[in-house]
C-alpha cells in the first residue's frame, strides 16, 4: 500500500477540506482532525497539520498540495528560543536562513514538526543543520540573566537576543526579504522592546507556532534546544549534579538540595532567580 505524509500550510488544509469534505468519515484518534475516504484513498489529517494519503492512489491525491509545498517556498530567516520556561540553565535563541536548496536536506532529516523531536534526536541532527545552514546562535548564561532581569522582563530580553541574532546572522550571511519570528509579544512592543538600541532588524513578521510553518524557524529552534541541552550537560559535570528542566516539583526538590551543597549565593550562576520556585521552596 502506498503512503504519503506531508506537511499542510494553512490554506492547504483548508483545500484539501474544500475538495473532500463530502468523504468525510468520523475518526476516534485525537490526533487526527479529519478523515476523509475518496476513492481508493484514505487521507489523514492530523491536529499537527501533517497528512498522510494512504491507498492505491495516494500518489495522485498528494501529488497535488506536493506541487504547491514545492514551489510556494520562499527563502527566508526565521528564529526561536529555548529555555525561557526552565528554571535551571540559560537562554538560548537562533537566528537561520534556509534557501531553497536545503529543503530537501532538512526536510530528509525530520526537521519539520521540531517539537515533536526527542533529545537524543536533536543532539543527532542539530550539528548537521549548523553545517549545513548560516545561523547565528546566542546563549544568555544565568549569572548574566540574574544581572540584566531587575531592569529587563522576560520578553524584553528575548527580544534583545533576537534582534541581535539577526545582526550576527547578517554578517554571515545576506538577510533575506522574509524573516519569521516565533511569535512571544505584540509586534508594537517587540519594536518598544528595542527602541534603545542602535540597530534594530526591521519587517519582521511574527506569528505563533511559526516552528511548524517555517523551516527556518525550526532550524533556530532546533540549534538552540541543542546549545541548551549542551549547557546542562556541562553543568551537571560541573556540579556533579542532576539538573531538572521545566519549573514544576522536581524543580523545587532539586532548588533544596543544590543551596544544601553549594550554597545559596551559587545559585545565581545555574538558575533565573526570578522564578516564583524560589519563594515555592521558602529562599
Ligand atoms: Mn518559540
Amino acid at each position: 500500500m502506498n503512503t504519503i505524509s506531508l506537511t499542510l500550510s494553512k490554506s492547504q488544509q483548508d483545500l484539501l477540506h474544500t475538495l473532500y469534505h463530502e468523504y468525510e468519515v468520523e475518526n476516534n484518534n485525537a490526533y487526527i482532525a479529519h478523515q476523509y475516504r475518496p476513492m481508493d484513498c484514505v487521507i489523514s489529517l492530523y491536529t499537527s497539520g501533517k497528512a498522510v494519503f494512504q491507498g492505491k492512489s495516494a500518489e495522485e491525491y498528494a501529488s497535488a498540495f506536493q506541487i504547491t509545498e514545492t514551489t510556494s517556498f520562499e527563502e527566508h530567516a526565521g528564529s526561536d528560543e529555548v529555555g525561557t520556561g526552565d528554571f535551571f540553565g540559560p537562554i538560548c535563541v537562533c537566528a537561520a536562513k534556509v534557501t531553497k536548496k536545503d529543503v530537501s536536506f532538512l526536510e530528509s532529516l525530520g526537521v519539520k514538526d521540531s517539537k515533536q523531536i526527542t533529545d537524543e534526536v536533536i543532539l543527532r541532527i542539530a550539528p548537521q543543520i549548523m553545517e549545513r545552514v548560516p545561523y547565528a546562535l546566542l546563549i544568555l548564561n544565568n549569572a548574566k540573566y540574574n544581572e540584566v532581569n531587575p531592569t529587563n522582563n522576560m520578553n524584553e530580553m528575548k527580544a534583545k537576543l533576537h534582534n541581535q541574532c539577526y545582526i550576527n546572522l547578517s554578517k554571515k550571511t545576506a538577510l533575506p526579504k522574509k524573516i519569521v519570528i516565533d511569535q512571544f509579544c505584540e509586534e508594537k512592543t517587540y519594536y518598544r522592546y528595542l527602541r534603545d538600541m542602535p540597530y534594530v532588524v526591521g519587517n519582521i513578521y511574527f506569528t505563533p507556532r511559526a516552528e511548524n510553518q517555517f523551516l527556518a524557524v525550526a532550524c533556530g529552534a532546533i540549534i538552540s534546544r541543542y546549545a541548551f541541552l549542551k549547557s546542562m550537560e556541562k553543568m551537571s559535570e560541573t556540579y556533579h549534579f542532576s539538573f531538572p528542566k521545566g519549573a514544576g516539583s522536581a524543580v523545587d526538590e532539586a532548588i533544596l538540595k543544590f543551596v544544601k551543597e553549594y550554597g545559596k549565593e551559587e545559585l545565581r550562576n545555574v538558575a533565573k532567580l526570578n522564578f516564583k520556585n524560589i519563594q515555592k521552596v521558602g529562599l
